[in-house]
């Protein structure tokens, strides 16, 4: 089976060959499959369907059967199947990243000094720093260079067992950048393999020419809702809509105001909440039936009753915490025990969360989080999946959904989190086709 090609374009008739053939997967020390309920609450977050000696089954680009090796061999239509046999690796279901801020700029090196120094994250977002500095770089960059810098991140995240990931905008904080932004989000999922689903991100901050002025924020607001939103609804360029609630950024009831007339134009809410103070924007949130709740550092236990009673996923991002070098992480075990819905993600973004390691997210989960290595998987891959809407199709390597898988060179899937920082992914596989091998 030959590696696909990541260019899209002269790769397309090979491509349609490979991905009707079937694929028979053998020799897995373990294969997790998280199948069963979705999503998992409480105590079946840690239910990780694993199968010793077992087999996986693709035709046409889906799982058609996993199990027992001697059940799945049994089937007449795995006889002519091509064989992949994984020399004693560990076999989950690609990861899904729910969170993730994918079109950027440049880095932000120079902050991550000056926060060692001492500065706090606010004292430089006042100064210009912060996301505003990040939306000076990515309007003053040509759409080439962010195709670029993206592309080249995909192959990152697939390169550490990623599939799918969620990809925001809020770096362009205009009409035509939040639109770029959005447009350059839906090239990139036609030219490359990763599933990227899109989020309106247009109030993550507001911009510079409009800080200082009287009703600088309503203008910008308006702006917002009457300009940005019907075009990105009109284009059908993001399925969800979000927003930044929290202390110098927007208040919980201009959040509302966003997110429902967002609802409004078809585009779900989720929200950035409780990350820097307690803002409410949990509670209002889970009223409007968001997707997901991220960071939640600062929940309370109302919040998090709120979040348990709902469908809201809330998504624990330890990259930040841990990049920013802050003692104060998500309270994840309190969450689990009150049956919320915990889902992990990377954030990566160039202020707080530089990382596509969803390997490195889950030994943050377990050692900062205290979560359970079988936890840590199912919160990165049904749990986030559920968190897209796509619980149905990825998450899960089971019959009739997408063949996406990672398969991780270690012999127990608790390796996965308990070697931190190490590239120990062997090979990533989107929809049957693998999307990179490790040399
Ligand atoms: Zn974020």
């Amino acid at each position: 089976m030959e590696k696909a090609k990541s260019d899209g374009a002269d790769g397309c008739a090979a491509e349609d060959e490979e991905v009707t053939q079937s694929l028979l997967i053998t020799g897995a020390s373990q294969i997790l499959t998280l199948r069963g309920r979705t999503p998992r609450r409480g105590t079946s977050l840690s239910k990780i369907g694993m199968e010793k000696n077992g087999a996986i089954l693709v035709r046409k680009g889906r799982v058609v059967a996993v199990g027992s090796r001697s059940s799945v061999e049994a089937r007449p239509d795995a006889k002519e199947a091509e064989k992949l046999d994984v020399g004693g690796r560990v076999v989950i279901p690609g990861f899904v990243d729910s969170h993730t801020h994918l079109i950027q700029g440049a880095s932000r090196a120079d902050e991550y000094e000056l926060k060692i120094q001492g500065a706090s994250y606010e004292e430089i977002a006042r100064k210009g720093g912060g996301i505003l500095n990040s939306v000076k770089k990515l309007r003053a960059a040509t759409s080439e260079s962010l195709k670029a810098r993206a592309r080249a991140a995909l192959e990152e995240f697939a390169a550490y067992g990623t599939t799918t990931l969620e990809a925001k905008s809020g770096y362009g904080l205009d009409v035509a950048s939040e639109l770029r932004i959005l447009q350059l989000q839906r090239e990139l999922a036609q030219e490359q393999r990763l599933e990227i689903v899109s989020t309106f991100l247009g109030a993550h901050t507001v911009p510079s020419e409009f800080r200082g002025k009287p009703d600088g924020a309503e203008r910008y607001i308006r702006l917002l809702l009457e300009e940005m939103l019907p075009e990105i609804a009109k284009r059908g360029l993001a399925e969800f809509c979000d927003v930044f609630c929290d202390r110098g950024a927007f208040t919980r009831e201009q959040a509302r105001r966003i997110l429902t007339e967002g609802k409004r134009h078809g585009l779900a809410p989720r929200v950035h909440a409780e990350q820097l103070s307690r803002t409410g924007a949990t509670q209002m949130a889970v009223e409007l039936g968001a997707a997901s709740c991220d960071h939640l550092e600062q929940v309370n236990a109302a919040d998090i009753r709120a979040l348990a009673k709902s469908k809201t996923v809330a998504t624990l991002l330890p990259g930040c915490d841990f990049h920013l070098g802050w003692k104060q992480y998500a309270p994840a075990r309190k969450l689990i025990e009150a049956d919320a819905i915990v889902a992990l993600a990377t954030d990566y973004n160039p202020g707080t969360s530089p990382t596509v390691s969803m390997p490195m997210v889950l030994s943050l989960a377990c050692t900062q989080l205290r979560m359970t290595p079988a936890e840590a998987l199912a919160a990165a891959t049904i749990n986030a999946a559920y968190a897209l809407r796509r619980d149905n199709k990825v998450g899960s390597i089971e019959a009739g959904k997408q063949a996406d898988l990672a398969v991780f060179e270690v012999e127990d899937y608790r390796e996965i989190p308990y070697y931190f920082g190490m590239q120990r992914c062997w090979m990533t596989m989107k929809s049957g086709q693998i999307i990179y091998m490790r040399d």
